[in-house]
């Protein structure tokens, strides 16, 4: 069973086979706030390792059907680990590679309400531009950095 996402304009297209995310999350990293333009980004992890210039993952998990022509693949710096994956013609971002890491992480709305997103935490809360009083865990960082409060605050845990 595979969902499928897509970008804004629709013409990229991908698959993805259906499968528990290892996370999802709202992250409030400024890389995330900066190329989506958000104020903060829901994601959704998924242990696929796709490699550079591939159209697809090795294990069938994921697979660009449409559009491969269309998709940019975008570094922010020549060592960003994370590959950003894009449509060149509506700009819309479609997921993040992270090769190294055997990662791949893809947001609920490419799938168009298809996905049932409740976010267990929120990563890179240090770096928020707003707060949000959820009650749900944050973390300073990525999971497992330092615990803060809905405020920002270190607590103890
Ligand atoms: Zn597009
Ligand atoms: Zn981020």
């Amino acid at each position: 069973m595979y969902l499928r996402g897509q970008c804004f304009c629709s013409s990229v297209q991908f698959e993805i086979v259906q499968m528990k995310a290892l996370a999802q999350t709202l992250c409030h990293c400024e890389s995330c706030r900066r190329s989506h333009s958000t104020a903060s980004l829901a994601c959704m992890t998924f242990p696929i390792k796709l490699e550079d210039g591939k159209s697809a993952d090795s294990e069938g998990k994921l697979r660009i059907v449409k559009g491969e022509d269309k998709l940019k693949l975008y570094h922010h710096t020549p060592n960003s680990y994370s590959r950003r994956y894009l449509c060149k013609e509506c700009g819309a971002h479609v997921f993040n590679s992270i090769p190294g890491m055997g990662m791949v992480t893809t947001f609920p709305t490419v799938f168009g309400g298809a996905v049932d997103f409740k976010p267990d935490f929120h990563v890179n809360y240090g770096e928020k531009i707003f707060a949000v009083r959820d009650g749900l865990p944050k973390y300073k960082g990525f999971m497992g950095s330092e615990r803060l409060d809905d405020d920002g605050q270190p607590i103890a845990v």
